[in-house]
């Protein structure tokens, strides 16, 4: 089972598409990079689909904003540094997006509240630049 899906944005020229199967169970796997368009997209999933010998699974229920909230937690400790500090953005979270089932304005809004809530974790960095998928937040070590 492989599923083709998007991170909506405000820009609809940048609208990143990802690939995961979705027949294994655990982690969901990506094919490609963070920016591959619908028609990419598609031709991956249709090139894996070929061959993939994974078996159908229901989709993952819908998780409440309690846990939605630790899952965008445990990610981000996952992503730390060892030193210093990382530049993100909420594109760090698509391989998640299938178990966090938020839209990208609600995984914004809660990395802003986490860098209120847990600042020794995130930071807000300065207004982002303009351009989609522009690092809008630190992680720190
Ligand atoms: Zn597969």
């Amino acid at each position: 089972m492989v599923l083709v899906y998007a991170m909506a944005t405000p820009h609809p020229q940048y609208e990143p598409h990802f690939v995961a199967c979705w027949g294994r169970p655990g982690q969901t796997l990506l094919f490609g990079g963070s920016v591959l368009d619908e028609l990419t997209a598609a031709q991956i999933a249709i090139r894996h689909a070929a061959n993939c010998h994974a078996g159908p699974r229901p989709l993952p229920v819908r998780p409440d904003d309690t846990t939605a909230r630790a899952m965008v937690v445990e990610r981000l400790r996952a992503l730390r540094p060892t030193t210093g500090s990382r530049q993100i953005s909420i594109g760090v979270l698509r391989g998640d997006l299938l178990h966090i089932q938020r839209s990208p304005k609600w995984l914004y809004e809660t990395l802003q509240h986490l860098s209120h809530a847990e600042p020794e974790l995130v930071r807000m960095r300065r207004a982002p630049r303009g351009y989609p998928g522009a690092p809008d937040f630190e992680l720190l070590a």
